[in-house]
């Protein structure tokens, strides 16, 4: 059995109050939410701080709501209710379902899409008990000085595996982060840096707060009407982590045509990657299969999987065009609009 090492659990009531503590004991404090990913990573001593802050009872990092042109939702609100709130499935439903297919339904419960956002990177030689990883020499990220997967990089290329932040993206989300200096807001597309080892603009004894999502124009609007799809791919559908997952979205005029077009792949190299060319492929078209065809194949030129988590990276390769093209599926259903993609 993996024990936990020993730590001093703190229960903060306010941000401000985190945020001292967090400055008070440094290094040796880290931040837990839901706990889902951190505590298994503890086991493994990939950390070991003596201090864990808990964000749960922080009133402050709740609430899902509009407000005014954006939805704005805590970080500290669970997967499932994220995957559950009317406003999420009524205007995004990528995220809904990004949401929704997280792990499986108890860690849903207890993981938070702050914590989502902020998940360490994943790799075979990583996500290893301290055991497996002394027995075959330690890695770059974590206590060793070679890479295994490159073998002779100075970089570490672990996957970034967090379903939700592609859709975010794909939407132009939003972070809302507080630190000892102040409040600042980061696209979720600028949020991420290609750096296995630590692959966000957050500075550890940073909190992230809010996610805002700007609301859509009306379908009539000259963005047209937003539809959204998400396709994942993993070893069981009941609880994996991503080999790959596809986020889409489209603002269609009401005769179908693509006015703007938009997709995010993750879970292959250490931040979700935005497809490129698709406007140009897209743009003033029906999405008929030519096109679709044409952007999956466009995407498959753009991905390449490393040998970074478990799964042949070439067969991860062969999937992309096979998971965009579900991805896009709820945009060419022109009657009812998003819908549910999730594979
Ligand atoms: C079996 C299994 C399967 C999983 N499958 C998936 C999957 O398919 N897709 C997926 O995306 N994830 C998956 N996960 C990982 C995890 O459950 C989710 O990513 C979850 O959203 C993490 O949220 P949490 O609140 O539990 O984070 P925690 O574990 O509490 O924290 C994760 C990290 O984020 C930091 N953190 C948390 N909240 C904040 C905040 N508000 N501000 C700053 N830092 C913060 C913590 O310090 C820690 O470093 C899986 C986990 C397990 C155990
Ligand atoms: S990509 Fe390389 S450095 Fe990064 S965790 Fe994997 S083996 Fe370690």
């Amino acid at each position: 059995m993996l024990r936990l090492p020993a730590f001093e659990y703190h229960r903060p009531r306010t941000v401000g109050e985190a945020l001292e503590l967090v400055d008070r004991y440094g290094d040796d404090a880290m931040y837990v939410a839901g706990g889902t990913d951190l505590v298994p990573n503890m086991k493994h001593r990939l950390f070991t701080p003596g201090h864990l802050v808990a964000l749960k009872g922080i009133g402050e990092l709740k609430g899902i709501e509009v407000k005014g042109d954006h939805l704005d939702i805590g970080a500290g609100e669970t997967l499932s209710s994220v995957a559950a709130h009317p406003e999420v499935r009524k205007r995004f439903s990528s995220l809904a379902d990004a949401a929704g297919h997280v792990a499986g339904p108890q860690l849903r419960n207890a993981g938070t899409i702050g914590g989502n956002v902020c998940l360490d990177t994943r790799c075979t030689y990583y996500n290893q008990t301290e055991f497996w990883r002394k027995a075959l020499g330690y890695c770059l990220k974590k206590d060793g000085t070679v890479c295994h997967v490159t073998k002779v990089g100075k970089k570490c290329v672990a996957a970034h595996s967090a379903d939700t932040p592609p859709a975010l993206i794909t939407l132009d989300g939003e972070v809302e982060v507080r630190g000892p200096g102040g409040v600042r807001t980061v696209s979720v597309s600028d949020f991420f840096v290609p750096d296995g080892i630590w692959n966000a603009r957050r500075e550890p004894g940073e909190i992230v707060t809010r996610i805002r999502v700007p609301l859509p124009e009306d379908g009539e609007g000259d963005e047209g009407e937003l539809r959204t799809g998400y396709a994942k791919l993993r070893q069981r559908d009941s609880i994996d982590f991503p080999l790959l997952t596809v986020a889409v979205a489209g603002w269609i005029a009401p005769d179908g045509r693509v006015r703007k077009l938009r997709g995010v792949v993750t879970a292959l190299g250490s931040r979700p990657r935005e497809l490129t060319g698709w406007d140009e492929i897209a743009e003033g078209e029906l999405l008929g299969d030519e096109v679709v065809e044409a952007l999956a194949q466009r995407a498959h030129k753009q991905c390449r999987p490393l040998d970074n988590i478990i799964v042949d990276p070439d067969w991860r390769r062969a999937m992309v065009p096979v998971y965009v093209r579900r991805a896009l599926e709820p945009l060419r259903e022109a009657e009812s609009g998003a819908g549910q993609a999730a594979a």
